[in-house]
């Protein structure tokens, strides 16, 4: 089975998690986030410790385990009928984090669009990581120099990511603004491939 699919794709602290949250209220998108599939894990279990080996310095968690992980995730779902995959539009955050990832999803997932979010500034997205850690007690982001391991990271493993696609399924969205106002834009792009993909859920 093909899973249709939007990746919603950007820099740590973008935004990603609030217009992902707020895509999956929306009748016939169902968000997936790897961030929450791996903070989900039991933090005992044998999964969940190698998990935070690498979450916890900034780092990637090997290909492989991602893989997995959300495969398991997505089988979970769609057993426990919360994802439909012929009449919801899968909505994924966080993955897949580099080409490698890319490549293993690709039998698995038909990307219809690519909303690459935006921000200004690096500043702004190291202070927006800072508050969220404070608020949802977030200890990858408490560092500052785990911060700005993750901005590594993002640039040399995932920013080609963006590349891997056909450049005319990426749509760039400026990240300033609004929850409500980015949300305009992210609809803009994907509500058409929606449309086109899928019949009215309600
Ligand atoms: P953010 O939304 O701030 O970018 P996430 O919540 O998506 O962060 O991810 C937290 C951590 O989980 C990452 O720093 C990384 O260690 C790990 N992680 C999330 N998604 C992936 C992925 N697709 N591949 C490898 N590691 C991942």
């Amino acid at each position: 089975m093909v899973f249709r699919s939007v990746l919603l794709f950007g820099a740590p602290g973008v935004g990603k998690g609030t217009q992902g949250e707020l895509l999956g209220r929306v009748p016939g998108f169902v968000h997936m986030a790897s961030g929450d599939m791996f903070r989900a894990l039991d933090a005992d279990s044998e999964m969940g410790r190698r998990v935070r080996q690498y979450s916890s310095k900034g780092l990637l968690v090997p290909d492989d385990v991602t893989i997995g992980i959300w495969k398991d995730h997505l089988r979970h779902r769609v057993e426990q009928g919360t994802y439909r995959p012929d009449t919801e539009l899968l909505v994924l955050d966080g993955i897949p984090r580099n080409t490698a990832q890319c490549d293993a999803l690709s039998k698995h997932i038909e990307v219809l669009r690519v909303v690459h979010l935006k921000a200004s500034s690096i500043d702004d997205m190291v202070e927006r990581l800072k508050k969220r850690a404070t608020q949802q007690g977030r200890s990858d982001d408490a560092d500052e120099s785990v911060i700005r391991r993750r901005f590594e990271v993002y640039d040399q493993e995932t920013s080609p990511v963006l590349k891997y696609y056909d450049a005319r399924l990426l749509s760039e969205v400026p990240a300033a603004g609004l929850p409500a106002e980015v949300l305009m834009r992210v609809l803009e792009a994907i509500v058409p491939v929606y449309a086109a993909s899928f019949s009215n859920p309600l």
